[in-house]
């Protein structure tokens, strides 16, 4: 498993995270569990401020907050100095609580309710990422309801999908977010979006896929929304002040995953800005990024307990963990691959190629098939890597199996910043009818 950030093999053999020795993490705060390296989620949010700093433009780096939110996440988001995007009222309401900046907030999505956008208005969000018709004219009466225009974004598709190594350009895309660039919807809500009183345009996003290993796809999404922003300048006088790129840098999971450094990133976006910009006299537009994957996903760990075996004599060896599709179901959603060693023997050699198995009733939890372990036992520690982004936040109760803790770590303290799950949390939410209730006397408990 290759060791991230502050990830190292401890004397005593073991995996160590954040200075936490991750066997004493497992016996203080119990199986299954996120494990984050505080350290290195820092180190991400910097590499993007400091690329940008570099670049000379205005610019802000949104965490795309839906790859891991929770309130002790805002905290660090925003002593990074970064901006936050959401896209429902939980992942606001946990910004909120956690006393995010609220006009450092981005709120997305392709259907926010009613009710989602008064909540934003209310609390004075400082940016709506516009992404249909229908939203455009809700906003334009709630926020006239307040007296007060609402600053939003469209988000536009540009015409460009990109994912790890591919990238496509498209005439039109079959995508459900946003307008369309090249069948004209994307002028048109510009057009129709100038004439409404309580609609403030700030500018256009555009979000190209996600684990993105070249910079192909951010550069020709660049050269279509500069295009777009100098016709619509030019026909509708609007002029964009913000341009944001979205999100999408990939990270590495596994061996043969080969992202670029996060600099060169926004290097590859922003050197060729300026001088398009200033070639149409085009004032140069604030230039936005909403990283998820890349701020948090290297910096989770999660421990598993293995406990059970099923040996298959030629064909293959299941070693069972206390969590799986649960905790993760990346593998079971999009064939994700994942990086793991025994953690409590981590300077021990491999022995044997086994596939990792979860514990609910589904032959399709399955965590890793095919990694390399040294012989495992009944009680040893699994340890998987880049578990940080889309994991704790995608986490089910499938089987009504609780949810699993997440602790912080770094320079040797270990703080929990969401709860192990309680039995009496698994039941929290049910209501038994008064004509389903069990008489009293027949009660065995
Ligand atoms: C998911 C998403 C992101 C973040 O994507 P990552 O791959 O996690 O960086 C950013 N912007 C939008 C609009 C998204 O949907």
């Amino acid at each position: 498993m290759y060791l991230h950030g502050t990830s190292q093999i401890n004397g005593q053999g073991r995996l160590q995270i954040g200075g936490c020795d991750t066997t004493e993490l497992a016996a203080r705060f119990g199986t299954p569990l996120y494990v984050m390296d505080e350290a290195l989620i820092r180190q991400r949010c910097r590499e993007f401020v400091d690329a940008f700093r570099e670049s000379g433009l205005r610019f802000q780096v949104a965490y795309a907050s839906k790859a891991f939110c929770v309130m002790a996440m805002c905290r660090i988001v925003e002593e990074e100095g970064l901006s936050l995007d959401v896209v429902s009222e939980g992942e606001l309401h946990t910004a909120l609580q956690a006393g995010f900046p609220p006009e450092r907030i981005h709120f997305h999505g392709n259907n926010k309710t009613p009710d989602e956008i008064r909540m934003a208005l209310d609390a004075g969000i400082g940016c709506f990422v516009v992404d249909n018709f229908v939203e455009l004219h809700l906003l334009n009466a709630l926020a006239g309801e307040k007296g007060q225009a609402a600053k939003v974004l469209f988000r536009i598709t540009p015409g460009v999908e990109a994912h790890t190594h591919d990238y496509i350009s498209t005439g039109q895309e079959d995508s459900k977010f946003g307008f369309d660039l090249g069948n004209g919807s994307a002028y048109r809500v510009i057009e129709e979006a100038s004439r409404l009183p309580y609609i403030d345009v700030l500018g256009v996003h555009s979000h190209i896929g996600s684990q993105i290993f070249e910079v192909e796809g951010f550069k020709m999404a660049v050269e279509k929304v500069i295009g777009f922003a100098v016709k619509v300048r030019a026909e509708l006088n609007v002029t964009f002040r913000v341009v944001n790129l979205g999100g999408g840098f990939g990270i590495r999971y596994v061996e043969g995953d080969t992202p670029l450094p996060i600099k060169e990133y926004i290097k590859a976006i922003t050197e060729d800005i300026s001088s398009y910009f200033s070639r149409h006299d085009y004032p140069i537009p604030e230039i936005w990024v909403e990283p998820g994957r890349s701020i948090v996903g290297d910096a989770g760990t999660t421990l598993y307990t293995i406990g059970t075996f099923k040996d298959i004599p030629g064909v293959r060896k299941y070693v069972a963990v206390d969590g799986g599709m649960t905790d993760n179901p990346r593998p079971a959603l999009y064939e994700s691959k994942y990086e793991a060693m025994l953690a409590n023997r981590a300077s021990e050699p491999n022995e044997e190629t086994v596939s990792i198995a979860g514990k609910c009733c589904e032959s399709g939890d399955m965590l890793i098939w095919d990694v390399e372990l040294p012989r495992a036992e009944s009680g040893d520690l699994l340890a998987v890597s880049c578990t940080g982004a889309y994991n704790y936040a995608m986490a089910s109760n499938y089987n009504r199996i609780r949810r699993p803790a997440v602790v912080f770590v770094k320079d040797g303290q270990a703080d929990v910043v969401v709860k192990r799950e309680s039995l009496g949390d698994v039941v929290g939410n049910d209501v038994v009818p008064d004509r389903l209730r069990k008489p009293e006397a027949a009660r065995t408990v």
